[in-house]
């Protein structure tokens, strides 16, 4: 493989993209397609419609990546300047194209209007730069090569971006990078934090390896994404492969499944697997964990029932938590979440149930049981497991957090 991967870099060019009226949806597809074939994106920017910004943002993408892809600023009217800072850019001057003006002319003709004059501009490239033709719009493509690098110009529109990132671009591309191929696979990991995953991961997070480990967190799941570049396809699943066995050696059971897969998936997976059953006894949560596991298809074969027990009597009528547990310990205690898992389990037969119970605020919490407390338990032939949580922030992510980690706790429980 050669020493020195292709990348590229993408410029985003537009006052709608700067102000946020448009979200730069093209510089994510853009990163998502080079990255299938190989092309890792090292550099995003986003610039405004002015002429001498493009100009020099052009000349820092190319120092930066081999590939420069540039949307937007190909329209007809006079804040559209990605052609003229192509032109000046290269130190060309700006040629009418004649073949370019016909087939404009005749898209017009076509569609019945007449032409504007401004969309003369739209049949002008800079000098000797190729075109990327454009069959869903007016304005066609620019490609050129300075010092190295080779950059190409597509509309903003993203329908036309996307056709002709395809038909024209990715082919090209596939060609410069010849002998370089990306495997990906992502880790899901809960029950530790960012900070701690990071650490326990030592070297493996250094920043100029191959393969590559992202990291990312959301609702408490921390996802490790391996991407490795290699000459095939085979040799780059080889390194993720490897890779993931290293992390998993280093992370034990805080791996719980791959790329897309949820804890919900992967305790249905075990449970479905084991041909053991659950039931569920939620209170803060209101449902949700039950909503997690149905979300799975196929969850029938394992989830018998659940219940939504909010207040103190429905604990009492529907699990038979002991009313006076409830009045020594409150709802919002270790005792009253093994009741709700025990009561659940005996009345729904499940070799497993999970009781929660907590307070996810914003309100009605006490200095001894502050807003975020929940008790979580998993009740099984033998035992109980009870364990007590303080999550923060607000109300949605205290629930959110508290049904991730009650699935967390089943999965560590059943030995997904
Ligand atoms: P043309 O297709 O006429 O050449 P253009 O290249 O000048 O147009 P713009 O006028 O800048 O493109 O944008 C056209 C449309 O594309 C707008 O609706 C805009 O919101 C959308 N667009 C532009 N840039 C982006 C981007 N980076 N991501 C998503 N949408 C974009
Ligand atoms: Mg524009």
């Amino acid at each position: 493989m050669d020493e020195r991967v292709k990348n590229a870099s993408v410029v985003s060019i537009g006052n709608e993209v700067l102000s946020g009226r448009t979200v730069d949806t093209n510089a994510a597809y853009i990163g998502q397609q080079l990255r299938l074939i190989g092309v890792p994106v090292v550099s995003v920017h986003t610039v405004g419609d002015r002429q001498e910004t493009i100009v020099r943002t052009l000349a820092l993408a190319a120092s930066e990546a081999d590939i420069v892809i540039v949307t937007g600023g190909l329209g007809p009217t006079d804040d559209d300047l990605t052609r003229h800072a192509f032109a000046e850019y290269l130190g060309v001057e700006l040629e009418l194209r004649d073949e370019l003006l016909a087939a404009i002319e005749a898209l017009f003709q076509g569609r019945g209007w007449p032409m504007a004059q401004k969309n003369r501009i739209q049949a002008c490239m800079p000098q000797g730069a190729a075109v990327v033709p454009n069959d869903w719009g007016t304005a066609p493509g620019i490609i050129a090569e300075k010092d190295g690098a080779v950059l190409f110009a597509l509309p903003g529109v993203p329908r036309e971006m996307k056709e002709m990132l395809a038909a024209s671009v990715l082919p090209r591309l596939r060609d410069l990078a010849q002998g370089q191929a990306v495997a990906v696979r992502r880790l899901g990991c809960y029950g530790a934090g960012e900070s701690t995953i990071a650490e326990m991961l030592g070297d493996a997070m250094d920043r100029d390896r191959n393969p590559l480990v992202n990291c990312t967190a959301h609702a408490g799941v921390i996802t490790l994404e391996i991407v490795a570049l290699a000459a095939t396809e085979a040799e780059a699943q080889a390194m993720v492969d490897a890779e993931e066995a290293a992390l998993r050696d280093l992370l034990g059971n805080l791996v719980f499944g791959v790329d897309e897969q949820t804890l919900a998936e992967v305790v249905g997976l075990e449970l479905a697997r084991s041909g053991r059953t659950l039931a569920l006894a939620e209170s803060c949560t209101g449902g949700l964990v039950a909503k997690f596991i149905t979300d799975v298809p196929g969850a029938t074969r394992y989830f018998t029932r659940g219940w939504v027990t909010y207040s103190n009597q429905a604990k009492i009528e529907e699990l038979g938590v002991p009313a006076e547990l409830i009045e020594a310990h409150g709802a919002v205690s270790p005792e009253v979440a093994a009741a709700m898992a025990q009561g659940a389990r005996r009345r729904a037969g499940t070799d497993y149930a999970i009781g929660i119970t907590g307070i996810a605020g914003p309100g009605g919490g006490s200095e001894q049981k502050p807003a975020g407390l929940v008790y979580i338990c998993v009740d099984q032939a033998d035992g109980t497991n009870t364990s007590k949580h303080i999550f923060s922030r607000d109300r949605r992510s205290v629930r959110l957090r508290a049904a991730q980690t009650a699935l967390n706790t089943l999965r560590l429980g059943i030995g997904g």
